[in-house]
C-alpha cells in the first residue's frame, strides 16, 4: 500500500534531516528531488543545455557529492524556474511517490504540483537568517570558504527566484502543517513531523 509524506519549504529550514528521520522512523522510501535541479544544473555548468540535462538524467546523476555546492544550488534554482524542466521530471517524482511501502519527498512543490494528493504535507520553515546561519556552518564544516553575508544574501536570492516564479512556486500547501524550526532543536522538529504523520495513519 502506498502512503505519501511531502515535505516542502525553503533552503536549510531543515527539509532533509527531519525528512531523513521520519523516512527511517516509519521504513519509508525518501526522495531529496532537489537533488534532480541540483543534477541538471550542475549539468548546464559543464555546458549541456538545461532541457536536455533534465530529460537525459539518470539515477547515477543523483550520487555525486559535488552537487552539494553553493553555484550548483544556485545553477539548480535557476534550471527550476523553466517549465520543460520541471516536466521532465514530474514521472519519476510521481512514480516514487507511489511506492509500495510508504515514501517521503521533499522539496519546493511537493504537496503543491507533484503529489496534492499526499495522505500528509508539511511545510518546514525557519527565518532567512536562522537558515543562512545553519547553511553558513555546514558549508564551514566542509571546508567550503564563504562569507556569512554571501550565504545569508545566497539564501534570500534563492527564496525570491523560488516563490517568484510562476511556474510551481514555493509555497505552503492549503492544508499543509506548519512547522517554524527557527526556535526548535531538530529533535523536537522531527518528534512533531511524526506525531503528525502518526495521527493521520491511525
Ligand atoms: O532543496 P535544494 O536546496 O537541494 O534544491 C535546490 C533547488 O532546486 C531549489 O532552490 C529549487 O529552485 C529547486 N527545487 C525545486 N523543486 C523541488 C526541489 C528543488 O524547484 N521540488
Amino acid at each position: 500500500m502506498s502512503f505519501t509524506v511531502a515535505i516542502d519549504g525553503p533552503a536549510a529550514a531543515g527539509k532533509g534531516t527531519i525528512s531523513r528521520a521520519v523516512a527511517a522512523h516509519f521504513a519509508f522510501g525518501h526522495l531529496d528531488t532537489g537533488l534532480l535541479y541540483r543534477a541538471v544544473g550542475a549539468h548546464t555548468l559543464d555546458g549541456t543545455p538545461a532541457v536536455e540535462a533534465a530529460q537525459a538524467l539518470v539515477a547515477e546523476d543523483l550520487e555525486s557529492d559535488a552537487l552539494r555546492t553553493p553555484a550548483v544550488a544556485q545553477a539548480a534554482s535557476k534550471v527550476a524556474a523553466i517549465p520543460q524542466v520541471r516536466a521532465a521530471l514530474i514521472d519519476f517524482q510521481r512514480a516514487f511517490a507511489r511506492r509500495a511501502g510508504g515514501a517521503v519527498l521533499d522539496g519546493r512543490d511537493i504537496g503543491t504540483v507533484i503529489c496534492p494528493e499526499a495522505e500528509v504535507k508539511l511545510y518546514v520553515t525557519a527565518s532567512a537568517e536562522v537558515r543562512a546561519e545553519r547553511r553558513y556552518l555546514e558549508l564551514e564544516a566542509k571546508g567550503l570558504l564563504v562569507s556569512r553575508e554571501q550565504v545569508l544574501a545566497d539564501v534570500r536570492e534563492r527564496d525570491a527566484r523560488d516563490m517568484g516564479r510562476s511556474d510551481a512556486p514555493l509555497k505552503p500547501a492549503e492544508d499543509a502543517v506548519i512547522i517554524d524550526t527557527s526556535d526548535m532543536s531538530i529533535e523536537a522538529a522531527v518528534a512533531r513531523a511524526v506525531a503528525v504523520i502518526e495521527a493521520r495513519r491511525d
